[in-house]
């Protein structure tokens, strides 16, 4: 997690990084800060969002082309002024801002101890900084070469930029884990996590890899391995509009990404789904057909909303192509010496395709023998560079940190994955997959209806937005929606809430019911229909308020429920790309009702690029 922006090149730095940390600020907003370096390296830093550190600031001259910004989520040390980054050096002559772990820094930190350092913050990252400059004093030798000597030591996952009081027109970067992107212009050089700080600038990009070590000044980059070997740049052009990553009139980046998913959706499909032909053009599937139908077993590996898109994966691949699959937590899977053969499949699921966790799973299972297939957003991104074919999900950036319209993008793309590789093994009829491919391309034009009026949900969100606690149910397709909506309300209204399967309730959580209980129901048409309708008749007995979400047309459960969604008619198999909107927008208004910050709740980061 956190934001990295840097500059080095003719313009002012401070409003430049200013600028990134304001994107990138979904990656982390417990302090941020930024070194500059004009006659004397200054460090600015501030507890809290950006707009603190702005306001700190405004007046200042600020004067320098050479500046590094951060913007961070804690992990070593609270959110505090004094462990904000960029840290210092003891000899001053050093600034450095890190994303990411250094695991051994306790070890390190007893070291410097013993020759007596101190320590100004409680973080890893000053640790490490004043390894780097020991290493420097002691062999003489230059920042580039100590930070080579250092990092052979470092355990954990970095990106880390240097700042040198006496080399005004260098930064020097690595990585290992962590993301960086370095954008290529005229005689200057922007560094940043992600490349939305970077494309108003310039759309030529490079991104750094593992190991690899960068010099940086206006009119040149020199990339290098650990091993001071230099390495051609490989120059890609970005994909992407400025406009992607405003809020265009929205109030919040959360519910412009919700009302975008009529096009995201669509996006996703095009030039992949060919109704007419009754057939899905997937160029990563049908280049490991073979080795996708022969599986043995499907290993889902995710966290968080990514999860629950492995869930509902789950039961699309075990009903339609027949293949046993496994949803794993990324961050379990990869401590437990899982058994994993060369017949098994993995699919990644990742939003920013950075997930810490996911990626190091992957990277097990691939010295396994298993295939690895990475259904990813972000193009280029560490898991799609580590897996051996993939789908992206073309959501474009998503910035809200609650995860929307990249979830029902990785919906669309594991629905046309099981269809397509059920087509391939003859394990669905030809007439249910024709029927199963019109109803996924009716779903962009019914996501729009859906969103065309969102007046039942506003005031049902005003209506239970002091509730306590909240429970959410479903069955089968719906089950892992119920988990999504819980998932979506704590993040964004840090009300507590609990996802179960309906008829799961009544081994525990049926305890929880009273009359001061919202109970949202995610009971669109299916095949459990009746079941969960007794499942509702049981919170009703206990006097629970129900909340439920149904198909339009339904006569019955409107009988019974205290407040109703109703979205359009779909396919079981298709169905929580629709009943998973309304849980979103649950979230989003009970969240603003309260005055939160939806884009940024408490705690959280986006891209999890720590374990
Ligand atoms: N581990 C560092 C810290 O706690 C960096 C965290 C980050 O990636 O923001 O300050």
């Amino acid at each position: 997690m956190c934001g990295i922006v840097a500059y080095v090149g003719g313009r002012q730095a401070y409003p430049v990084i200013l600028k990134g940390l304001k994107r990138l600020e979904y990656r982390g907003y417990d302090s941020s800060g930024v070194a500059l370096l004009d006659e004397e390296l200054a460090v600015y830093k501030k507890k809290g969002k950006v707009a603190a550190l702005e306001d700190s600031l405004v007046g200042k001259a600020l004067q320098s082309r050479i500046g590094i910004g951060h913007t961070r989520w804690a992990t070593h040390g609270e959110p505090s002024d004094r462990n904000a980054h960029p840290h210092l050096s003891a000899s001053g002559k050093l600034a450095m801002i890190h994303n990411g772990i250094i695991e051994n820094y306790a070890q390190l930190k007893q070291e410097l101890l013993k020759k007596g350092y101190v320590f100004h913050s409680d973080t890893d990252t000053e640790v490490l900084l004043n390894f780097i400059d020991d290493i420097r004093e002691n062999n003489h030798c230059s920042v580039e070469e100590a930070v080579r000597i250092a990092l052979k030591r470092v355990v954990g996952a970095y990106v880390i930029v240097i700042l040198d009081r006496d080399h005004p027109d260098t930064l020097i970067a690595a990585r290992k884990g962590s993301p960086l992107v370095i954008g290529i212009g005229k005689g200057e050089h922007f560094l940043a996590s992600d490349a939305s700080p970077i494309i108003e600038y310039t759309k030529e990009v490079v991104y750094i890899n593992d190991y690899e070590l960068a010099i940086i000044r206006p009119d040149e980059l020199i990339l290098k391995n650990l091993g001071n070997e230099t390495i051609t740049p490989y120059v890609q052009k970005l994909d992407l509009e400025l406009a992607a990553i405003e809020k265009g009139g929205f109030d919040h980046f959360m519910i412009k990404e919700i009302f975008e998913q009529p096009h995201t959706i669509f996006d996703c499909l095009r030039g992949r789904l060919e109704l007419e032909q009754g057939r899905i053009r997937m160029k990563g599937v049908e280049e490991h057909m073979d080795r996708l139908m022969k599986a043995d077993r499907i290993i889902i590996v995710a966290c968080g909303t990514s999860w629950h898109a492995g869930l509902v994966a789950e039961y699309l691949f075990e009903e339609l192509c027949r293949i046993p699959v496994e949803v794993e937590y990324a961050s379990e899977f990869r401590y437990r010496n899982p058994v994993i053969r060369p017949g098994d499949v993995i699919i990644a699921i990742s939003q920013s395709g950075e997930t810490a966790d996911t990626l190091v799973a992957i990277e097990k299972a691939k010295e396994q023998g298993a295939l690895i297939f990475g259904v990813l957003n972000v193009v280029g991104s560490s898991i799609a560079r580590a897996s051996h074919a993939g789908a992206y999900t073309h959501a474009g950036p998503e910035i809200g940190v609650a995860s929307t319209k990249a979830f029902t993008a990785q919906l669309a793309v594991l629905t046309m994955m099981a269809i397509k590789l059920g087509m391939e093994k003859g394990s669905i009829d030809a007439v249910r997959a024709r029927h199963l491919l019109s109803e996924l391309a009716e779903i962009p034009e019914k996501v729009r209806q859906l969103l065309e009026n969102t007046e039942d949900i506003k005031r049902i969100a005003l209506k239970y937005s002091k509730a306590r606690d909240f429970l959410y149910l479903g069955r089968g397709y719906n089950f892992p929606v119920a988990l999504e909506g819980a998932l979506k309300l704590k993040e964004i209204s840090y009300i507590h809430a609990e996802g179960y399967p309906a008829a799961e309730m009544k081994h525990g959580p049926i305890a929880l019911v009273d009359d001061q209980l919202p109970v949202v129901f995610i009971a669109t048409r299916d095949a459990y229909h009746e079941k969960i309708i007794s499942n509702i008749q049981e919170i009703k007995a206990r006097r629970g308020k129900v909340i439920a979400v149904v198909s339009e047309g339904d006569m019955v459960i409107p009988q019974m429920a205290d407040d109703v969604i109703f979205v359009p008619s779909a396919d079981e198999v298709v169905a929580p790309l629709l009943s998973v909107i309304p849980m979103q927008l649950l979230a989003y208004h009970i969240g603003v009702e309260l005055g939160l910050d939806v884009d940024k709740p408490r705690n959280l980061a986006k891209s999890v690029t720590v374990e």
